[in-house]
């Protein structure tokens, strides 16, 4: 920590230009130039400086912003509804005090029911139907403006073209994760390799240059998948939708959505660290990739009391697992005592 205001600003510039350079070839080149578990702990420390000297704030602080910028060379894509990041935990202590900090908030002591989802390491889509055919398919880029990757998202196998059902809304926004399966992202990188081709660095990166090609017959040949974990538009605004976050993902399943198989529902702060530590004991064995698992409060009614800060929503967290590059050289240490 700094002690002076004067040693933190320097601190808190050098921090936001380095995260601004690591968003930079993350988000806009897809090529990250770091582990991302340095990039968390960069993040964290900016964001506890930012806290420690107020006077620091700014509204283009990293810690104030999503993603990247949208690439020029696709068309750009406003979100109606801004697509946003989440808060993270890094530990069972954090996600306890998330909880509480609900209860505070709400004032209200009733045990919270949440929605409890793997936290799929690929990139954020929104997808557009209309009359229950898709329409448009974009990118978050940087929650505000996205890129319009319609014709490589109709590319996806599990992507419906047309929803199922009679009564469906005039417009509906769907949201969720395009990730490539860790079986697939195996095969691509051995074709690569055949090829001479570059190899990619890990399962999201391979997504985020899979989708982001100017050549959806590219896209088409890679080895994606789409699993759905929101809504953003919906009209009219009238259409009945259930009043619980799980109940809608169930909805949207019943439209022919896909959904991730291993989300589940808990009560409590405590229900959400069993969940967490059932999802990180399978970690290795699930078919995708994933860097963590994601709480929402599951009334809906309850998350709009709560409303969202400038990047994320205040009824949700993402509580992150130990990064698999740290896990490794953990264990290469452990081998070498
Ligand atoms: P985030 O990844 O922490 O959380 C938001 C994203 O989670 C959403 O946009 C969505 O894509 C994803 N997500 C997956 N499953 C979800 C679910 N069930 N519900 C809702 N969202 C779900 O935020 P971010 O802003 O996308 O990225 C920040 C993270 O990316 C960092 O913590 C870091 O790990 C990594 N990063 C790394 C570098 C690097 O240089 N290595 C650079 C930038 C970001």
């Amino acid at each position: 920590m700094s002690d002076t205001l004067e040693q933190a600003k320097n601190d808190v510039a050098t921090l936001r230009k380095r995260l601004n350079e690591y968003n930079y070839q993350y988000y806009v080149l897809d090529d990250p130039s770091v582990p991302d578990a340095q990039y968390d702990r960069d993040m964290q420390s900016l964001i506890a400086l930012e806290k420690q000297f107020p006077d620091l704030y700014s509204a283009n602080s990293p810690s104030q912003k999503v993603g990247g910028a949208a690439l020029s060379s696709f068309e750009q894509v406003t979100h109606d509804v801004p697509m946003l990041s989440l808060d993270n935990a890094f530990d069972d202590a954090s996600l306890l005090a998330f909880e509480k900090r609900l209860k505070d908030r709400l004032k209200d002591t009733t045990t919270l029911a949440f929605s409890c989802e793997p936290k799929l390491d690929g990139l954020a889509v929104s997808i557009l139907y209309e009359n229950g055919e898709l329409v448009r398919a974009a990118t978050r880029g940087d929650g505000q403006v996205g890129e319009n990757i319609t014709a490589n998202v109709r590319t996806i196998a599990n992507v419906p073209l047309s929803l199922r059902g009679d009564n469906l809304p005039a417009r509906v926004e769907v949201r969720g994760e395009v990730f490539m399966p860790k079986e697939g992202f195996e095969k691509l990188n051995d074709t690569q390799r055949e090829k001479s081709a570059k190899v990619f660095a890990n399962p999201r990166n391979a997504a985020a240059g899979s989708l982001r090609q100017l050549d959806s017959k590219i896209t088409a040949k890679r080895p994606l998948m789409f699993y759905s974990y929101s809504l953003g538009v919906v009209e009219p605004e009238s259409f009945d939708l259930p009043n619980t976050h799980s109940e809608r993902l169930n909805k949207l399943a019943s439209w022919g959505l896909p959904l991730c198989p291993d989300i589940g529902t808990a009560e409590g702060g405590t229900g959400c660290l069993d969940y967490y530590n059932l999802i990180l004991n399978k970690r290795d064995a699930l078919p995708y990739d994933i860097d963590g698992v994601v709480f929402k409060v599951d009334d809906i009614s309850i998350q709009r009391t709560l409303g969202f800060v400038a990047r994320a929503p205040r009824w949700a967290i993402a509580q992150k697992f130990p990064a698999q590059e740290e896990v490794t050289t953990l264990v290469d240490v452990e081998f070498q005592v």
